[in-house]
């Protein structure tokens, strides 16, 4: 997935909630995204504005925090987070850890233009 498949998919989440709630315009997005997907913060702000131009979200600012990633060590089985795709484990050392999930995409909030609803 990238910037762009990114952008669209938040901004299809955002037209759905503001057309739940009945909002007419968002004045900012909070997203939080899973460690493992990579991308570009600065390109997908980029790509979100164009992206928006004539939905509710038009001029929405994007807020982006980055999730942390669990790994689970092959060696002592231990379950630990970390923003690294590559990091030992913290309890035995062992190099090789296996990343599980990590590429979460979730709207955490939405800050809406109270006085256009
Ligand atoms: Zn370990």
């Amino acid at each position: 997935m990238d910037e762009r498949e990114l952008a669209n998919h938040v901004l299809e989440i955002v037209d759905q909630t503001a057309y739940r709630i009945s909002a007419r315009r968002i004045l900012a997005v909070h997203l939080a995204v899973g460690g493992r997907r990579v991308f570009d913060l600065n390109r997908l702000r980029d790509t979100f504005r164009k992206c928006a131009l004539g939905t509710v979200a038009e001029g929405a600012a994007l807020f982006v925090k980055v999730l942390p990633v669990r790994h689970r060590c092959q060696g002592c089985g231990n379950n630990f987070e970390a923003f690294n795709r590559e990091c030992p484990c913290p309890e035995c050392g062992h190099p090789h850890t296996e990343m599980i999930g990590g590429e979460e995409l979730r709207v955490l909030d939405m800050e809406l233009d109270d006085d256009a609803a």
